[in-house]
């Protein structure tokens, strides 16, 4: 089976061999050493004045961003399941929170961020995906970022980069905490999430210090130290810093980006050749989003007779898209294959006669040889 779901992916066979070693403790020498040298490839990575790695899902790290960073009042973006996320989680802390919900194929605008902090000087921070995974949508949270900057300089953005991490090099010149997590672009199993932060957050975390387990300024004096404030999940640290080992060894984080920008744009011609359409009006290079009635069949036949998982999707969505992902190492043979499949699936439900028109585009425009 070729698991084509935009999260968890697959992890790489190396990967998992670096991560069957024997459990060591992690208060010793020996794991501080790998901490420390992981640590020092993910700050490398985020480009970020600090970064942190908790052992929890995503989730988690959205929740310690949001009781670390927001002490007033929250304005989350709501383009569909994981921004709605963060404004649950504010209001499980009772911090007060304002919303500003769009469809899901729909990203935010500067123009109304601006118009919520121009009328309520009590948000004190932003929530908002960089690659919202529900509708596969890229919001421009850097344009976001800079324009409420702009108008108070305080206002912490947290950015939720769960599907953008390791897929695109992510401007962070405004953002304050940016957040990854393990089962998406870093290839590995789920429970290791991990925070950059940026010089203001870090002010902001040790000066006011919040939650116990997701406590960043407990972590912070931890992690500084090349240990972490609870017990580490030291095997997927293990298989973190081997991801990391392995994207330099594949031609470095610019090449990853690269690659995955052009296999994004590969697929995306291939589907529109064989008359499929993006759902998002703004896609995210972290996975293909189509919108047909279809999509319940199509995955259906995909499964089961060529072997391909793809995702669905949730809530109104349901039955009405899917999506295929676009991150990490993502062999051509596989996202070709998959393309080719759905081309003689569409021949199956009679849509459209198969002809490999999917597959030649692809490779066409991939490999670049496409007129
Ligand atoms: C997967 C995902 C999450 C949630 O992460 P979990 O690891 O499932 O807690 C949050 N945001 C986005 C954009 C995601 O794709």
């Amino acid at each position: 089976m070729i698991l084509l779901t935009p999260g968890p992916t697959p992890v790489p066979e190396n990967i998992r061999q670096a991560m069957a070693t024997e459990t060591i403790h992690h208060r010793t020498p020996e794991f501080e050493a790998i901490f420390e040298a992981t640590r020092t490839k993910l700050l490398k990575l985020f480009g970020m004045e600090e970064v942190l790695m908790l052992g929890c899902s995503g989730t988690g790290a959205m929740e310690a961003a949001v009781i670390n960073l927001c002490k007033s009042k929250l304005l989350f973006i709501n383009s569909g399941k994981f921004g709605e996320r963060f404004g649950k989680i504010a209001q499980a802390y009772g911090i007060p929170t304002q919303e500003l919900q769009y469809g899901w194929d729909t990203p935010a605008s500067v123009a109304d961020v601006e118009a919520a902090l121009k009328a309520d000087s009590s948000i004190d921070a932003i929530t908002i995906q960089i690659s919202e995974s529900a509708g596969g949508l890229r919001h421009p949270v850097e344009a976001i970022a800079k324009a409420a900057k702009a108008i108070n300089p305080k206002i912490k953005i947290i950015a939720d980069g769960i599907t953008a991490v390791g897929v695109e090099k992510i401007d962070t010149t405004h953002i304050d905490a940016l957040i990854a997590g393990s089962q998406k672009a870093f290839m590995l199993p789920p429970g290791l999430a991990m925070i950059g932060l940026s010089k203001a957050a870090v002010e902001l975390v040790e000066k006011e210090p919040r939650g116990y387990y997701f406590n960043l300024a407990s972590e912070l004096k931890s992690q500084r130290k090349s240990t972490t404030a609870y017990t580490a999940v030291t095997t997927l640290i293990i298989g973190l810093g081997a991801v990391l080992d392995e994207i330099d060894a594949q031609g470095g984080a610019d090449f990853l980006y690269a690659t995955t920008a052009k296999r994004h744009e590969a697929t995306m011609k291939a589907l529109e050749a064989i008359g499929l359409s993006s759902y998002p009006k703004t896609p995210a290079l972290s996975m293909a989003t189509i919108f047909t009635e279809e999509s319940d069949a199509i995955r259906k036949v995909l499964k089961n007779k060529y072997a391909i998982n793809l995702a669905g999707g949730q809530d109104h969505l349901k039955g009405k898209i899917f999506r295929i992902n676009n991150m990490g190492f993502i062999k051509p043979y596989e996202t070709a294959w998959a393309l080719n499949s759905l081309e003689m699936v569409m021949a199956e439900l009679g849509k459209r006669p198969y002809d490999g028109t999917a597959n030649r585009v692809f490779s066409e425009v991939f490999y670049g040889t496409a007129k």
